[in-house]
């Protein structure tokens, strides 16, 4: 693909890369205490974007300390409710006025198109208002109790204090403000740690909250490895909660080093949806949506359609046509105005794909379209085509294992109490898809998948508004919505002689 379709860098978002990066740590941008630091590259080029400090646990130590002191000794607990609510409409205003800078950003550290990260920051930005509403609306409950006496019971809702937030790298921007939006808006302090593939697009966000005027300590953001300066955040006795998007195996290890402090936490982990495409439905419209389950953010999103279920009468023509129309994707860097999908995060996850492929075909499964993209000068990055898999069966491990890229297992079905079953027969529980037209059928399979999120006739689709979270070993808890709300306040209940 020739240089000059690409889209010229936002002028800010060179300014902002050419600036050394530092952690928010009280208010200040430091450096780690080690002055160690680590680079973070761009996944369509391999080239060195720049550095972030390689914090360790001794900076953890100094980031809780200061989200502790905001929190315990103010200013952020004297905060009024619609102070809260103000400053977070105002970051939402800062997030929409340096969309473009940020989708730029995100472009350059995580790969994803431009055509994918252009709206991200203005959806951020509705986060941020959706839950500032929130901020003025959380009340307690007045409970008449049947006790001797004359006795007043009443309920308040009152933050958790200290929260701990660790982020993945395929959705950098997105999972940060996910993670800010809901626990400040009802008074929690923040120490926040994106992926350490991805860490610019949250050291911006980083700027643009000091920018909106949230008081010093109040969000904390420090960079480093997750296996020594993400453990200790969630070993740290000081800190209240911790919210993780990431692995099912990460997930694992966090519920056990949060468990001599009784961490409260909220888990976002992997998945294996499944999309089942019957027979009855709008042929096109299911082709597209089959691809796009799969396809976006070439496979990186942890609801994404993999397994694909198609009835079996129209099996071999529908994964064949998929197989056409997965062709039609142009592969390329983000920022060429005409790529559709970007590589994937690093050299590590394309072996791990590609691994996934050569398993599947020793299985069984027939790679009927997709693998390795090294022409065209691709092999600039880390790039594979929209892979299909046929032949697949569910015991096999392509159709049990989380991928995390663009490879789907189709599988054929024949009746719908198979496919339930099917559909269900795997740890994981994040997302699913029904194509059909019958709309008693539609309901009966949403309502009989083990899965926090269902998609009808349509995929990929999410709000602030609406509960987001995995059944089984996709996660515990839920983000968006009133949902959200529940993860992070506790529930105080007080008991009044009125006598
Ligand atoms: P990951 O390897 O689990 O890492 C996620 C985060 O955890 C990173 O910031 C990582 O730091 C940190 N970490 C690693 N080990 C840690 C430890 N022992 N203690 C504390 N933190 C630790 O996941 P990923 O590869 O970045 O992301 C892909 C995974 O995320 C997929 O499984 C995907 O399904 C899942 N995901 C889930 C959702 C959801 O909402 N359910 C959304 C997006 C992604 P380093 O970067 O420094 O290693
Ligand atoms: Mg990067």
């Amino acid at each position: 693909m020739s240089t000059s379709t690409l889209v010229p860098l936002n002028p800010n978002t060179a300014k902002f890369i050419s600036q050394p990066k530092k952690m928010l740590i009280n208010g200040k941008w430091v450096d780690s205490l080690t002055g160690e630091r680590m680079v973070t590259i761009n996944p369509a080029t391999k080239e060195i974007i720049t550095s972030v400090p390689k914090g360790g646990p001794e900076d953890i130590d100094l980031a809780v300390e200061s989200a502790r002191q905001a929190f315990d000794e103010g200013p952020w607990s004297n905060f009024k409710p619609a102070e809260r609510a103000k400053l977070l409409l105002r970051l939402a205003d800062l997030l929409d006025k340096n969309a473009e800078e940020l989708s730029h950003l995100e472009t350059m550290d995580n790969g994803r198109t431009l055509k994918f990260t252009a709206g991200l920051a203005n959806v951020g930005a509705e986060h941020f208002r959706y839950f500032a509403g929130w901020a003025t609306k959380i009340t307690g409950e007045t409970i008449p109790v049947s006790v001797p006496g004359n006795i007043f019971n009443y309920t308040r809702r009152e933050p958790i204090g200290v929260c701990g937030a660790i982020g993945p790298w395929n959705g950098p921007i997105m999972t940060a403000i996910m993670k800010l939006a809901a626990p400040l808006a009802v008074g929690n302090t923040v120490v926040l740690k994106p992926a350490s593939e991805t860490p610019l697009s949250t050291l911006r966000l980083g700027e643009l909250i000091q920018e909106a005027g949230f008081p010093d300590g109040v969000v904390n953001i420090v960079t480093g490895p997750g296996s020594t300066l993400g453990k200790r955040l969630t070993e740290h006795p000081d800190v209240d909660k911790i919210a993780f998007t990431g692995s099912t195996e990460v997930g694992k290890q966090i519920m056990r080093s949060g468990a001599d402090t009784i961490k409260k936490v909220t888990l976002e982990l992997g998945g294996k949806s499944a999309h089942i495409i019957f027979s009855d439905a709008d042929y096109e419209v299911a082709l597209q949506n089959a691809a796009n389950a799969i396809f976006m953010n070439t496979g990186q999103i942890c609801f994404a359609g993999s397994r694909l279920f198609v009835e079996k009468k129209i099996y071999d023509k529908f994964v064949a046509d998929l197989a056409d129309y997965s062709k039609n994707y142009t592969i390329g860097n983000g920022f060429d105005k005409y790529s559709m999908l970007g590589p994937v995060i690093s050299e590590k996850q394309k072996t791990t794909v590609l691994n996934y492929i050569d398993v599947g075909e020793q299985e069984g499964a027939e790679l009927i379209v997709g693998g390795d993209a090294t022409e065209d000068g691709l092999s600039n990055g880390y790039f594979v085509k929209p892979t299909v898999m046929g032949n697949v069966t569910n015991d096999m491990r392509i159709a049990q294992e989380e991928i995390f890229g663009p490879v789907v297992a189709a599988i054929p079905f024949e009746s719908i109490d198979e496919v339930i079953k099917m559909a269900n027969n795997t740890p994981y529980g994040l997302g699913g898809g029904i194509c059909t037209t019958d709309i008693r059928k539609a309901h009966k399979v949403a309502h009989a998948l083990r899965t926090g999120n269902v998609w009808i006739n349509t995929y990929n689709l999410t709000s602030p508004t609406s509960p987001f979270g995995g059944y089984k070993q996709s996660g515990i808890g839920r983000e968006n919505g009133a949902a959200a709300i529940d993860m992070y306040t506790e529930i105080k209940n007080i008991w009044v002689n009125l006598d």
